[in-house]
This record gives C-alpha cells, sequence and structure tokens, in this order.
C-alpha cells in the first residue's frame, strides 16, 4: 500500500493532507529526491540527502532536519508500507521538501516552518523489454531551463519543463524526452540523464550544459572506473548522438536503460550494446553487494 508521511505524521495516501497555502503549492516553491530501495534500504541515501540540502540551499530553504531525522522520516515510512524489510519488494521514495505554510507574498520569513512529505509505495520496474531491447527516445523542442533562469541543479519540485518535455515524448511514443540547452547542446532528459558511447569510451554531457548532477550519473563514473573503462564529461551535440556506438539514459529508479532509436534514428547496431550491458550488470552487483544481508550503503561522493 501507498504510506504517506507529513510532518512525521504517517497514514495511507488518502489521508495525506497539505495546505492550499503552503509555498509549495501556490508557487511551487520545493525540492525533492527520489530513491529506491533494494533489500528493504534506500539506495545511497546519504548522496540523496546531500542533494536535498544542495537544492534546497539554492532557494535559501532551510532544512531544520538532520541526516538521521529525514532517514529515520523514510524508514518509518517505508516500513508502514510494509516494504522495509531484507526480503520485501523494493520501494519507490520520493522525498519532498516545501516552503511550508505561510502569506501569500514571496517572502521567505512568512514561512517558518517547512514542509516535509516522504512518499513510500512499492517500485514498478520497466518492462524487461527496456533492458533487453533498448528504448526509442524523442528529441523535443522544449529547451531545457536556462542555468540563469531556474538552474536545473535544483531539484526543484516546481517540474513543467521536464513535463511540457515529456509531454511531447508521450505524443511520440517515446519512453523519453531528450532535451537541448540554450546553446542548442544536448542536455538531459525529462526525468534521466544521457550517456553515449564512442569507440570504447564513454562520454556525457558536463553539468554545465544546464542539467541537473544525477546520483547515476556520478555512480557510473565509478562503475566504469571499476570495469576499466574511460568515461569523461564533454559537451555532446545532436551528431555526438546520432554517430555513437551506443546510448543510454541513467536514473536511481530505471538505474541504466539502452537507447537503440532517437526519433527515427537507430544508434549503433539497434541493439543494447556491449559497454551498456557491462554497466548494467555492474551496476546491479554493486547494488546487490551494498545492500544483501541489510548491510547499509552509505558511500563517499568520488565525482
Ligand atoms: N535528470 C532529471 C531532470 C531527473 O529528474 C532525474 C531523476 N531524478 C535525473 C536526471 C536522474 O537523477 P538520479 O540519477 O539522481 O535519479
Amino acid at each position: 500500500m501507498t504510506m504517506i508521511n507529513v510532518n512525521g505524521i504517517v497514514g495511507p495516501a488518502h489521508e495525506a493532507t497539505i495546505s492550499v497555502l503552503d509555498h509549495g503549492f501556490l508557487f511551487g516553491e520545493g525540492v525533492y529526491e527520489v530513491c529506491r530501495t533494494y533489500h528493504g534500504l534506500p539506495f545511497l541515501f546519504d548522496r540523496h540527502t546531500r542533494r536535498l540540502r544542495e537544492s534546497a540551499a539554492r532557494l535559501a530553504l532551510p532544512v531544520p532536519f538532520t541526516d538521521g531525522e529525514i532517514r529515520d522520516r523514510v524508514d518509518d515510512t517505508v516500513d508502514a508500507a510494509e516494504l522495509g524489510t531484507t526480503d520485501s519488494p523494493s520501494a519507490y521514495v520520493r522525498l519532498l521538501l516545501t516552503r511550508g505554510v505561510g502569506e501569500i507574498s514571496y517572502d521567505p520569513s512568512g514561512c517558518p516552518n517547512p514542509t516535509l512529505v516522504v512518499i513510500a509505495k512499492k517500485y514498478v520496474p520497466p518492462g524487461r523489454d527496456v533492458y533487453e531491447l533498448g528504448v526509442r527516445i524523442a528529441m523535443v523542442a522544449t529547451v531545457r531551463n536556462h542555468p540563469a533562469s531556474l538552474n536545473p541543479l535544483i531539484k526543484s519540485n516546481n517540474l513543467l519543463n521536464n513535463a511540457l518535455a515529456m509531454q511531447e515524448a508521450l505524443r511520440q511514443g517515446a519512453f523519453e524526452a531528450l532535451m537541448h540547452n540554450h546553446r542548442g547542446e544536448l542536455a538531459e532528459c525529462s526525468q534521466s540523464n544521457l550517456f553515449v558511447v564512442k569507440a570504447g569510451s564513454i562520454y556525457t554531457p558536463p553539468l554545465d550544459a544546464g542539467l541537473l548532477a544525477g546520483i547515476t550519473r556520478a555512480y557510473l563514473f565509478e562503475i566504469a572506473n571499476d570495469l576499466g573503462m574511460t568515461a569523461a564529461e564533454v559537451p555532446l551535440r545532436d551528431e555526438d548522438l546520432l554517430g555513437a556506438d551506443e546510448a543510454f539514459l541513467t536514473s536511481s529508479t530505471r538505474e541504466i536503460v539502452p537507447v537503440v532509436l532517437v526519433n527515427d534514428h537507430r544508434v549503433g547496431t539497434g541493439h543494447p550494446g556491449p559497454v551498456t550491458r557491462a554497466l548494467l550488470d555492474g551496476y546491479r552487483q554493486r547494488v546487490e553487494a551494498l545492500t544483501r544481508n541489510g548491510r547499509d550503503n552509505q558511500t563517499a561522493f568520488s565525482v
């Protein structure tokens, strides 16, 4: 069952309520994280908490909770959803922090108490075909937010840019929406980061191309390193993707997804490639090693 924790009170989804005067609702002022549990443990949770704090700092949103308190809220909610044991199915966990309730004014001083919400529900994985056959993504007309307008480094609850991009992709029957930045370079997808493989090396756009510092994106560099592969951040243009040997997407909930078509152009052989497969296997092996037996999986950032 989906369980939701609103400011420390856990209950079923239909009982979870937020004031319409919460600035998260009024102005979209808030930040969030999504992670997945394996064997009952939220994966790389320390990194998610750190990114939540970094996002919040960019909107001068206080986080009046310790990492331990945030983790306790998550654990309480996952446990209430009966997804918290070593042999539980995986949980999808969404953590939201908003400005809280106050006067209808942009002055943050009127909202002293941020709202903290945790949503925990059973994780539904992408179909097997997604990993075995790969997916088609659409290059969409919606441009990723200009970093000087609304920096994509902020994992903001205000997801209109992402939602509009994904609406375009859905109209085209595509799995994901790939956006360009204001310079016409490839940036990222509506809910995942983009990588390409060329001549055995792995490339992804740099953060200053205007994109989210994906946790799986950073982790990918560590896995590539373990496997003796080279990975680098470089600006990418359409021709780099269309002429790539392989391409793939990364996200906490989808792990590593092979891309075989971009609009109607085939990428590489049109099948998931060996580098993508090796990275996905490496990712899953690391996840298993870090989470089985209920071991904790706090790790330091290395990228
Ligand atoms: N970019 C965007 C815009 C996203 O919403 C997400 C999903 N959180 C990602 C990239 C992937 O990030 P992560 O690996 O941290 O899940």
